[in-house]
């Protein structure tokens, strides 16, 4: 294996910052990581694995060999009256993947429709939208464990899948996914009960939708209200949702009636982090080339030549703010490198 030297980073990250990073190589098969990770033991340099680049915000030059995954391939491996069972290749567009069960009429990842993003990635962060977790159709994963130096294949449970979380994303750098295994139903039940997808379901005049009305439902609403980030640098929401105690809720609530909040358990509460933002005033607000996005106050812009490290510090900012008014701690979602 031969990687490539000091190659630029903007084309693969959806914030399109101008990073490089010392060395680089595609993934298109299981035996090329084994490769590449012997290559980095014997060179004595980290690794870093790259999807679409689309959680990702780079705010120095990379140090490392960066694993860019393409690993390909959808294939049925078993089906029953009412499951199929698919195994995907970690390099799939997870948009294509969705459309492709979508197609087939398997239900389980529709609400997960334009996400952006690949296959081996979701099981990451638990990729989530419209009240549908990635979890939820996950078998198995099946991963090198770069500590261990062994395939590995890990259940629902083994990953430990939390909010916008899981052991991949806690124990960084450790796993290498190659495959992810899914479950899917020949006779899904929708989930149409967020008020957006009603909505627009409703002005359609849709009354008994099908799996392609809910995608196309969610692929609507995603492309009126997030920037594309083809068009504008971006990575999707920049910070996690936070929880805080019943207590802290009630207080909350007293003073800013209209406070965004969904209750998560008998004692927490998980506050809307964008309307957090937007009641900080920053919506829309932009510093040079960077800014928070004027619809969706969640996402954090580069309008052209920022760089990471000025997201960052932007990012800094919404946060100490943020606590200024609601003593309330955000957290980025976006994997900081
Ligand atoms: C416009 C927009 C909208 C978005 N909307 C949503 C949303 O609704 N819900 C949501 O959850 N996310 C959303 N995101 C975030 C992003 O799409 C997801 O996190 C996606 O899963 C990232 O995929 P990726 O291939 O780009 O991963 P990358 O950004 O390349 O990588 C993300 C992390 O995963 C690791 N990684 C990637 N591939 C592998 C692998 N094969 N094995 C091990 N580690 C790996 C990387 O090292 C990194 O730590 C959005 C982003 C954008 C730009």
């Amino acid at each position: 294996m031969t990687p490539t030297k000091n190659i630029s980073l903007k084309p693969f990250h959806s914030f399109g910052c101008d990073v490089n990073a010392t060395y680089f190589t595609t993934i298109k098969s299981s035996h090329e990581i084994e490769l590449a990770i012997d290559w980095c033991k014997k060179n004595d340099k980290p690794f870093l694995v790259l999807g679409s680049g689309t959680n990702m915000l780079f705010t120095k030059q990379v140090e490392a060999l960066v694993l860019k995954m393409e690993i390909k391939g959808i294939q049925k491996t078993n089906e029953t009256a009412s499951e199929v069972y698919l195994s995907v290749g970690a390099g799939e567009n997870w948009h294509h993947f969705v459309s492709y069960c979508v197609h087939k009429g398997w239900g389980g990842v529709e609400n997960l429709s334009l996400i952006p993003g690949t296959v081996g990635a979701a099981p990451i962060q638990n990729i989530g939208a419209y009240g549908v977790e990635v979890k939820e159709t996950i078998e198995t994963i099946t991963a090198y464990d770069t500590i261990a130096n062994k395939w590995v294949s890990l259940n629902k449970l083994d990953s430990d899948f939390g909010y916008r979380n899981s052991l991949f994303k806690r124990e960084k750098n450790r796993f290498i996914i190659t495959k992810v295994d899914f479950c899917l139903q020949k006779q899904p039940k929708l989930r149409t009960d967020y008020g957006a997808i009603r909505e627009v379901l409703h002005q359609k005049k849709i009354q008994n939708p099908s799996l392609e009305d809910v995608s196309n439902a969610i692929v609507f609403i995603r492309t009126q209200k997030l920037p594309d980030p083809k068009m504008l640098g971006n990575a999707g929401s920049f910070f996690k949702n936070p929880t805080v105690s019943i207590n802290q809720f009630e207080l909350l609530k007293n003073k800013y009636e209209n406070i965004m909040a969904f209750p998560i358990s008998d004692t927490e509460y998980k506050l809307a982090a964008g309307w957090l933002i937007e009641h900080s005033g920053w919506k829309g607000v932009k510093k040079g080339n960077i800014g928070c996005y004027e619809k969706q106050a969640l996402v954090i812009v580069n309008y052209g030549n920022g760089t990471g490290q000025e997201i960052l510090d932007f990012s800094a900012e919404i946060i100490q703010s943020v606590f200024q008014k609601f003593e309330v701690v955000l957290e980025r979602e976006v994997n900081v490198i």
